[in-house]
């Protein structure tokens, strides 16, 4: 078990290219981190310095106490677990699991021991004789946690393990994965481009866009709090609707303002204003989440200072909900309702901003310009 401390983590490749800049990150023990972003970000060269796969460009990296910058891969205590498995085609799958421990000299015992041990928490014993190729992708994905498993690391890496498998397969596999967190309590360093992965799986979060890292925290709080534009547009499905607006405020009371429609900033809301003076009469962006737009008439009714008059462009019903796209002055906002909603598209409907909920962003620079 180890924590991992990133200190101003710098990626540079040939040719000059910044893969990650200036990670600074401290991962305690036993944590779950995810490490998201879209593809190109730097997720895995993050991981794979970690690794030791790839050399770090600058900066310093910390297992526990111990710097391991010049600390080879197979010296570092920890175990990786690739997206394609990496199983050897020509070895049965016990061999696959025991082969480490045999380059590492550990006694026969010990290894037929932990190997037992973990197919027995894998749900793959009956495996333990076959080759890789007579596995399904599930099938395989279990031995490469296995043979990461039975390494006893301190220190768990995952890049996009689930990302060959099917729909159903990935959310079982998932739920795998995170009791096997809870049952080897140990620390987990994650990748993935999903979303559904990181907010599931994640106790913290690492959001990364163009190497450089952009907020890091519990999938709660960036989901409710994200610091700027990005991080508020990547998490959440479907995504935060965006809405250039001015602020503009009459006597008391803060209004934003867009095209024909208007809506009354909550008192609650208002105090949250890093530099409120700074913004008034200024354009910014609104954000407001598909679920914080409400087509209910209860909710309706009792805030008119929170209308907005659209016709729908578009309805999807999924069953479970229905999003509807709703034409807002040549702007189309995603709402998530009720999927009993009678509304179809061309009707004239009236929608509430659940105002409590808006975020707002800097019109230049995307970054928040609330407090939480
Ligand atoms: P992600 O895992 O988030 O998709 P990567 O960490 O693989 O992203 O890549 C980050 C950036 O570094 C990308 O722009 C990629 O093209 C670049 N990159 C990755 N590996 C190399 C390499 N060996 N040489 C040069 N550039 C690389």
């Amino acid at each position: 078990m180890a924590s991992l401390t990133l200190k101003g983590i710098y990626k540079i490749y040939s040719g000059e290219v910044k893969a990650v800049n200036d990670i600074n990150l401290y991962i305690r023990d036993k944590e779950f981190v995810v490490f998201i972003g879209p593809s190109g970000c730097g997720k895995s060269t993050t991981l794979r310095m970690i690794a030791g796969l790839e050399e770090i460009s600058q900066g310093e990296l910390y297992i526990g106490d111990r710097l391991v910058n010049d600390v080879a891969p197979k010296d570092r205590d920890i175990a990786m677990v690739f997206q394609n498995y990496a199983l050897y085609p020509h070895m049965s799958i016990y061999d696959n699991m025991a082969f480490g421990l045999r380059l590492r000299k550990v006694p026969k015992t010990e290894i037929d021991r932990r190997v037992k041990e973990a197919s027995k928490i894998l749900d793959i014993e009956h495996l333990l004789n076959r080759k890789p190729k007579a596995l399904s992708g599930g099938q395989a994905q279990r031995v490469a946690l296995g043979r990461a498993i039975v390494r006893e690391p301190k220190v768990f890496l995952m890049d996009e393990p689930l990302s060959n498998l099917d729909a159903k397969l990935r959310v079982q596999m998932r739920t795998e994965i995170i009791k096997l967190h809870n049952r080897l309590q140990t620390t987990f360093i994650y990748v993935t481009h999903d979303q559904t992965e990181a907010m599931t799986m994640g106790s913290r979060i690492v959001v990364l866009k163009d190497g450089f890292m952009q907020q890091v925290d519990t999938p709660q709080n960036l989901y409710d709090f994200p610091d700027n534009k990005f991080v508020a547009g990547f998490l959440g499905s479907p995504q935060m609707n965006f809405i250039p607006c001015m602020l503009v405020e009459d006597g008391e009371t803060l209004y934003a303002d867009f095209g024909k429609g208007r809506v009354v900033i909550p008192e609650v809301k208002k105090k949250k204003f890093k530099d409120l003076t700074k913004y008034i009469g200024r354009q910014v962006i609104m954000g407001i989440r598909p679920e914080d737009i409400k087509n209910d008439e209860e909710y309706i009714e009792a805030h008119p200072e929170a209308q907005v008059k659209a016709v729908v462009d578009l309805v999807e019903n999924l069953g479970a909900e229905t999003y509807l796209y709703l034409n807002v002055d040549g702007l189309i906002l995603t709402a998530r309702v009720d999927p009993r909603c009678k509304l179809r598209a061309d009707d004239k409907a009236v929608v509430a901003f659940n105002t409590t909920r808006l975020h707002f962003f800097d019109y230049e620079t995307d970054e928040t310009i609330l407090n939480r």
